[in-house]
Formats: C-alpha cells, structure tokens, sequence
C-alpha cells in the first residue's frame, strides 16, 4: 500500500488548473437530457431477459400490507412486518423473483463493492456467513430468495407485475393497488420500496438505432449471445468484436472479463474512474466474531460510524472506503458546517490531492502503455464520482486485443452507425455494442411520477409536491396520504451501505403498521409535523455546493450544474438519523396514529 504524499502549494494550483479543464472538456449543455429512457421504442432493453411472465389470473382481494418493490427494500420490510405478527403481506415486483438490482445486475464480474458482511441484511438472523469479503451477484441474489423465503414472503408475492397506480377509498380506509397485470386489490397499508438507480438509461448518441449489430444494457445481460455466466466463460463472444460504452462501476467489473473472452474489446471511455485497490479474499474467522449472535450487527454499526465520519475505537471492515472515510463526507449530506471554513477547504483538498495521486500512480504502475495509463487516470477530486475499486480493471488494458478509446474531447460517443461506434472520425467497427450507461437518477417511482398516488379526495401526491416541494415526516409519510409509508433516501438518510439504511427503515416502517394496529388507527402526519421536519432539513442543510460545483459532470451533481442531485436528506447523517428515529418512536409516534373511522374488516 502506498502513502499518500501530501502535495506542495504549487502543485495544488496546478491541480486545480487540471480539474477545470478536464471539467470544462466534458461539460454538455444538455447535462441530464444528454440520456434517452429505455422506454417506447428502447423499451427492448429494458425488457427481462431471465424470467418469461407467466399467465395468470388477476386478483381482486384484501391484504393487510402491500410492498411495492422485491429488492432488499421490499423484502426487508416484509421480514420486519413478519416479526411484528403481520399475516398478509403481498409483495410486488417488477422482476421474475426476489434481488431487485441483484436480480437484474447479473454481467459478468458482477459484484458488490461494500463489503458483504455489513452489506448483506440480516446475517445474525439468518445465520448465513457470506463466502467472500466482496461477495458475487449471484451470492448477493441468493441471499435476498434466502430471507424471502424464512419469512415467508414469496407465497403471496406477485413477480413480473407492475404497480401502475394506489388510490385510498375513504369509505372502506383501504388502497386500492392496480398494476399491469389486471389486478385491482386492495391493502390497508401500502409500503413503497421502489429503489433509486433502477431504469436503465442510454445515452442519446445520433445515429444509436441504425446500430444493426447485436447490442443490450449492462443490466439486462444477454447470455443467450454471449454465452458464460457471471464468473465469465463468454464462447460467444470468441470470434465478436464487442465494444462497451461506460466505465462507471458496472464498466469496472464487466471489462475485465470481456476482455478475456472478446476477440476485441474497444472500450469507449469519457471519465475515467477512481479505481483503488480491491483484494478480494476469502471470509476468515476474524471477520465473524463466533462467540457473538450479533456480530454482523456489531460490524455494520461500526462501518455505519467510520463512513459518516465519526470516531470508532476499531476500525472492523478495514477496507479502502473506510481508510478514504474523510473523503466520503462530500457524499453524504452530513458535510458539517466547520467553524474555520478556510482551514478546513485547505485540509481537505491536500488530503484530497494526495489520494489522487496514489490512485493515479496506481494507474501508471499497472499499464504498460504509457498513452494508456495517461487517458486512465482520473482527473477531479476524489468521490466527484463513485469511487470504484477492482485488481483486475486495469491490467486488462495490457491485453493485446484490448483498445481504450477517449471521447472526452468529442464529450462523449460522436455517432453510431450501421456497423459501430465513430469517435473523433473513426469508425470502430463491431459485432456486439454494450451500454454500461447507468441507470436514471429519482427517489422513487412515485418521486420520478412513474407510479401515480391519489390519496384523500383524490388529490394526486405529485401535484401538491410541484406546487410546495416534497413533503413527509422523516421522508416516511405524508399528510393527506394515509397509510402509505415510502422507503428511499428522500428526505431521509443516506449513506454508502444502503441496505443498512434500508434495514433500518424496514423497522420503522413496521413499528408504525404494528401501532396503527394495536390502536385501531391510521398513520398521517399532520402538516405541521412536516413543516416542522423541512424546516429542520432546510435549515441545517449542508454546504457542499461548492464542491460538487467544481467537480467533473456525473449524476453526482445533475451532469455538471454543481447543485448535488437528488432529493435533500438528514444533514446530521445515517447514525443520529436512527437514534432519532428511535426517540420518536418511544416517545412520540401517537402524533401520526388518527382513529380510523371505518372498521378495520375486509369488505
Ligand atoms: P454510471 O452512471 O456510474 O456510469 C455510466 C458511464 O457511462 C459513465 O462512465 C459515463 O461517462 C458513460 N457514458 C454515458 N454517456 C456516454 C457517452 N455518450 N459516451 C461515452 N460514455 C458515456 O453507471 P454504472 O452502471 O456504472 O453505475 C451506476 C451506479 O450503480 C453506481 O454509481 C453505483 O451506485 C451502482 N453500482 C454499484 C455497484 C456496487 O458494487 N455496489 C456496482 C455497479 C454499480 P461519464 O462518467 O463521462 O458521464
């Protein structure tokens, strides 16, 4: 491991100069509408490539729970209402079975970068230890069917079914859910875990559907071309010139192993990543504390503690996110207020400079071809983008039938043609073009309006939200909307191991269901309680502006325009936000439980 050198001033000036232009190279004017959705006539590539829908009757019954979403959100509220005494709980899921983005993520190399320990939910209760430090896809999968199916989730589960619409009969206190299957049910409560990052995009390159070569998205794997699974073995791509647009965190992994069995990979490269250091191994005994029931628990705290940037005696995961952890802040919106700002900005950025000059000596001990390494490395601040860590991306460039395109300076994929990809005004000839592009950035689908609520008197929740801004107490509920309880990082915690964010809300969510019950009500803040709840999110929101302002263009700060994209979050970070939220549960959850007014009974 090297250690960062701290740089002198006049390099620091230099830098500066480097992360402007480099900026200034990819900058578009059209920032987010640069990308096409894979709907209407791309809607091929968003379409399932692992499960056929089976026919099946559409269902006009009552449940007690309806879960929008069967990835680690659904399926972690489902466990946590199971353990609340909650009977009917029917989960709904776009795709053919339990994972939600393990489900649909499955391209070769596949993995995931939080460590597995902290990152796969309910290891203590479960009792499963993880094989891999970094875990597989596949392992991840497994996982999720593995809780669904102690908790019993799957009997009731409706797979391959879109929800299109909830809508609250005041008469019977009920949501209506219809999806696109036909079904018009009903649920007492409704608990939306839709995910962020979970609809392909594509960029909007001129000319990408004259491509007549064989082309998918990263998140739609096609193995019946490709041939291989997620470990590699791809025979089908022996005698194919393949080529892969994106070099985000999915191009990271699926490089690697396209370049092992493509005849020719180009990869077509705009900003490069941070890649650090990965060293995969094997779980040992050390990790997995055996005279602790609770030592995943223990382990995710701990990590939980390091990368929102606070103290912790040990450092348990001890990996490169949590030695980079005074880099993170920027992530998250717990980015402090700090007394002697001007020390502070000088502080970081020499901590900053000197991480990026480890990681781009990196890139120059690894690459072989000094023009190579030179487009490699990345040019920004460190976390402008999301980090990315593998051992196998960069040595995949010495391969001989590997070739890196830049298209920085033609900001981005010039044009697609019948037969390839032209940058700079050569055209790349392919058999096979794959888009590693990424995903379109929301809350939600009821926050990107994609699913349509129509709550008390009909009035549709993302018409109020256009008018006066989102509005929910502790980003769970909101007033005029009852029983409905959205999981999701608006106007809540964030944090880099989501599916602790995830777990925690999943408690949340079913202590609230679980005391509507006990005291025959609805849950509905009032709109005071959410004023009062913006109005501390607004008032101690943090200044990072000025860091994601200067950064290279990302879905981190809506493609450039500097203002941090998405929805505002708790500015004091995930762990004060769950001693919070457990506060307000002991002493102060009566404030949303209002008598229901009709019986509680199926009608
Ligand atoms: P990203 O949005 O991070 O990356 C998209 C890539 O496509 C970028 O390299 C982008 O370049 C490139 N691109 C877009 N348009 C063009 C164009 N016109 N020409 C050339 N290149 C183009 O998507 P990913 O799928 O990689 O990652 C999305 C998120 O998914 C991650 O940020 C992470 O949160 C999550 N993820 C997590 C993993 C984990 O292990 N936990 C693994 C994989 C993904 P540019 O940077 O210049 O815009």
């Amino acid at each position: 491991m090297t250690t960062p050198q701290a740089p002198a001033p006049h390099e620091l000036a230099a830098l500066r100069q480097r992360y402007r232009l480099e900026r200034e190279r990819r900058v578009r004017p059209d920032g987010a509408r640069q990308y096409r959705g894979t709907d209407a006539e791309f809607g091929y590539y968003a379409a399932d490539p692992y499960t056929a829908s089976a026919e099946r009757d559409p269902l006009h019954d009552t449940v007690d729970v309806a879960v929008i979403g069967g990835g680690f959100g659904g399926i972690l509220a489902g466990a946590r209402l199971r353990q609340r005494g909650v009977e009917r709980i029917r989960i709904v899921e776009k795709g053919g079975d339990f994972g939600g983005t393990w489900y649909w993520n499955r391209y070769p190399g596949v993995h995931c970068d939080i460590e597995s320990h902290v990152y796969l939910p309910l290891l203590d209760e479960t009792g499963y230890v993880p094989e891999w430090k970094y875990s597989p896809g596949d392992e991840i999968r497994r996982h999720a069917v593995r809780i669904a199916r102690q908790f019993t989730l799957g009997p009731d589960a409706l797979f391959s079914t879109t929800v299109t619409s909830l809508a609250w009969d005041e008469a019977s206190e009920m949501w209506i859910v219809t999806t696109d299957r036909g079904d018009a049910f009903r649920a007492r409560y409704v608990v939306e875990a839709t995910g962020t990052l979970t609809d392909p995009k594509l960029p909007g390159i001129p000319g990408i559907e004259d491509f007549t070569g064989h082309t998918f998205h990263t998140s739609r794997w096609d193995y019946a071309y490709t041939g291989g699974t997620p470990e590699g073995g791809m025979t089908g791509l022996a005698d194919k010139r393949v080529g892969i647009v994106g070099t985000g965190a999915t191009g990271i992994q699926v490089i690697p192993m396209l370049a092992e069995d493509a005849e020719h990979l180009y990869v077509f490269q705009r900003t490069p990543s941070t890649v650090d250091v990965r060293a995969n191994r094997r779980t040992t005994a050390q990790d997995v504390s055996a005279d602790s029931e609770d030592w995943a628990r223990k382990r995710r705290e701990n990590y939980l503690r390091i990368v929102s940037g606070e103290d912790v005696e040990q450092d348990l995961v001890a990996d490169r996110w949590t030695a980079s952890a005074g880099l993170l802040e920027k992530l998250h919106p717990s980015f402090r207020r700090p007394d002697d700002r001007k020390a502070f900005e000088a502080a970081y950025e020499v901590a900053d400079a000197a991480k990026m000059n480890e990681l781009r000596a990196r890139v120059e001990r690894s690459v072989t071809d000094p023009d190579t390494a030179e487009k490699l490395k990345p040019w920004y601040r460190y976390a402008c983008k999301r980090p990315t860590f593998s051992d196998l991306y960069y040595p995949a460039f010495n391969r001989s039938n590997v070739t890196l395109v830049d298209t920085a300076d033609t900001h981005g994929v010039e044009r697609i043609t019948e037969s390839g990809v032209m940058v700079g005004g050569i055209t790349y000839e392919l058999d096979c073009l794959i888009f590693a592009t990424g995903f379109s950035v929301g809350a939600s689908s009821i926050g990107m309006g994609k699913l349509p609520v129509h709550g008390r008197g009909g009035v549709q929740l993302l018409h109020g939200w256009a008018q006066e801004g989102p509005r929910t107490l502790h980003g769970f509920t909101s007033n005029g909307f009852p029983n409905l309880i959205q999981m999701g990082p608006l106007q809540s915690a964030v944090s880099v191991n989501f599916t602790h964010v995830l777990d925690e809300q999943a408690v949340h969510a079913a202590a609230l269901i679980a005391a509507a019950e006990a005291k025959t009500a609805v849950i509905e803040p009032s709109r005071a309680s959410e004023d009062a709840w913006i109005a501390l999110l607004a008032e101690d929101a943090p200044d990072h502006e000025w860091f994601h302002a200067e950064c290279t263009p990302g879905y981190y700060n809506a493609e450039g325009r500097g203002k941090p994209n998405g929805p505002t979050a708790y500015p004091h970070g995930a762990v004060a936000f769950h001693e919070l939220l457990e506060r307000w549960r002991d002493e102060s959850m009566g404030e949303v439980l209002q008598a229901r007014s009709a019986p509680p009974a199926d009608v």
